[in-house]
């Protein structure tokens, strides 16, 4: 049976976000059940994009402080990284305002523009592998500062999606174009997790992220903070709170199919959940598509599947989505005519509906829409 710490907490002020995450971290037994003195460990934020904290896209730098200062204080030797979708790590951390906490208690920078190889067994026991960060693979041990936030492909982003940023630069992508179907694809998230092996998962609720998440979303308070050890669990209360079916969740199925750990009979410690509830949270309640499209229907998945759409009116032609896009061995969306007139036009046919360009556009000009025809066949099938 797994724990899931709630801890309330009101607004991002530093004291206020230090009491709670030390608060957390005492109820799951205190900084000895994760570290010893003199070890190297590792705080991995979720530094998506060089986005400023009020945003909601990365965990709030209040958060990285606390945490950084509690396993200070403990002896632990920091450092922090992320490999961002599309910006440089610096540059996010930078922007996310982690860079300048880090640099005031004398956090080290990992590397994450490096990778060395690491294998893992699936759970049917086939070993696979993946090129994982350098500043990880140095660390004795990774704490997990995941951001609580929906996700067009996965429904959420939590605690077992926040390993993905262990993979370096276009190794992210990469595994988007190799595992195209969502289920398959939270399987690898859930492999990565198992190689890096987080000792603690502390979620950053206090302003999530609703709608057109990982980036594109819109922050809304929900004034907690979550703590675990189990990604499983930890991803499943966050279902909770927003009244999403983790059945709709495929990290959580992979996840708890490789052993990381339970979305049943989680053992809940601190506030209670009921205070931090938010049924209308927007969020799609619905399970994701991919191989689960009947065989008669694949021929018409492109007008089935939900794909991104830009809003012509907000772009600002900056070409982000197209150097983002990871299809191969053509891109899937381009500028038409090659200039920056317009906005760039999508090849629905080449597109593997990874959601790269939603998550990375800057403007908020790219969203997920399902076709008219996929609508009708959700209707009339209850599924999608
Ligand atoms: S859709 Fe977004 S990322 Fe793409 S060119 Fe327009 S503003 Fe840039
Ligand atoms: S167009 Fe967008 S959703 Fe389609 S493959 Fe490229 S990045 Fe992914």
């Amino acid at each position: 049976m797994s724990t899931v710490v709630l801890i309330g907490c009101s607004s991002y002020k530093t004291d206020t976000v230090y009491a709670a995450v030390r608060a957390g971290i005492e109820l799951l037994g205190g900084t000895a059940a994760f570290v010893k003195a003199g070890e190297k460990i590792l705080l991995k934020p979720n530094m998506l994009a060089a986005r400023a904290p009020e945003l909601a896209v990365t965990t709030h730098p209040a958060v990285f402080e606390a945490a950084a200062r509690i396993f200070q204080e403990a002896g632990a030797i920091l450092s922090y990284g992320d490999s961002p979708g599309y910006d440089r790590p610096a540059h996010a951390a930078r922007v996310a305002g982690i860079a300048e906490i880090a640099e005031k208690l004398g956090v080290s920078v990992a590397d994450f523009e490096t990778a060395a190889p690491a294998q893992v067994a699936e759970a049917a026991g086939a070993p696979v592998s993946f090129p994982i960060a350098k500043g990880v693979r140095e660390a004795d041990g990774l704490i997990s500062l995941c951001k609580m936030k929906t996700h067009s492909l996965t429904r959420i982003t939590g605690a077992l999606k926040n390993q993905l940023g262990c993979l370096t630069g276009f190794e992210k992508a990469r595994l988007h174009v190799r595992n195209p179907n969502p289920q398959k694809f939270s399987s690898r998230l859930a492999l990565i997790t198992k190689i890096v092996n987080p000792r603690l998962y502390i979620m950053d609720g206090v302003t999530a992220m609703e709608g057109e998440g990982p980036s594109g979303g819109n922050p809304v308070g929900m004034g907690v903070l979550l703590f675990s050890r189990d990604p499983v669990a930890l991803d499943a209360v966050f279902c909770r709170l927003i009244d999403l079916d983790p059945a709709y969740v495929p990290t959580i199925a992979e996840g708890q199919a490789l052993g990381l750990g339970t979305k049943d009979g989680v053992t809940l410690v601190g506030d209670p959940a009921e205070n931090f509830v938010k049924p209308d949270f927007d969020v799609v309640r619905k399970p994701v598509t991919g191989d689960i499209l009947f065989r008669p229907l694949r021929p018409l998945k492109n007008s089935i599947i939900p794909r991104p759409v830009i809003a012509a009116a907000k772009c600002e032609k900056c070409g982000v989505c197209v150097r983002a896009c990871p299809a191969e061995p053509v891109k899937a969306l381009a500028f038409p005519g090659g200039g920056r007139a317009a906005a760039p036009v999508y090849d629905y046919s080449r597109c593997i509906r990874c959601y790269c360009c939603q998550e990375m556009c800057p403007h908020r000009a790219v969203s997920v829409k399902t076709p008219l025809f996929g609508r009708i066949i959700t209707r009339l099938l209850g599924k999608f």
